[in-house]
């Protein structure tokens, strides 16, 4: 028998163990470069920074999921981040966050660009 990777069923030769798969995607999709308290990616600027006035906006996409909104201090672009909502107490602390609990859609162009793997939704 030879050794290394065995499938973990014989008759579906092409399944291996999962998890390592898993893992490995995981490993190798690694969120963006990861922002500091208080922070939020301008892929304009490509760093981290905080958004100007120290204020952001919250808009839901989901009950417990949505983007946090600011605006670039040096490009002046709308940053944003995707978030929990239950991290934004913990992370955006030192910001003015205000919530937006109206339907208010982002619209299609400030959708943030795919830096990150959608998480999964709900905790
Ligand atoms: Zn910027």
């Amino acid at each position: 028998m030879k050794k290394g990777l065995r499938p973990i069923d014989e008759r579906r030769p092409y399944l291996f163990a999962g998890g390592d798969v898993r893992k490995f995607l995981k490993d190798h999709n690694k969120p963006r470069q990861p922002t500091g308290f208080g922070e939020i990616f301008c892929v304009a600027c490509k760093r981290p920074t905080e958004p100007a006035g120290a204020v952001a906006d919250f808009f839901p996409l989901s009950p417990t999921n949505g983007n946090i909104v600011g605006r670039c201090p040096k490009c002046s672009r709308r940053i944003f981040q995707r978030i929990r909502k239950n991290e934004i107490a913990r992370k955006f602390s030192n910001l003015t966050v205000r919530y937006e609990d109206a339907d208010v859609p982002v619209c299609a162009e400030a959708e943030p660009l795919r830096t990150e793997p959608s998480d999964e939704e709900g905790s």
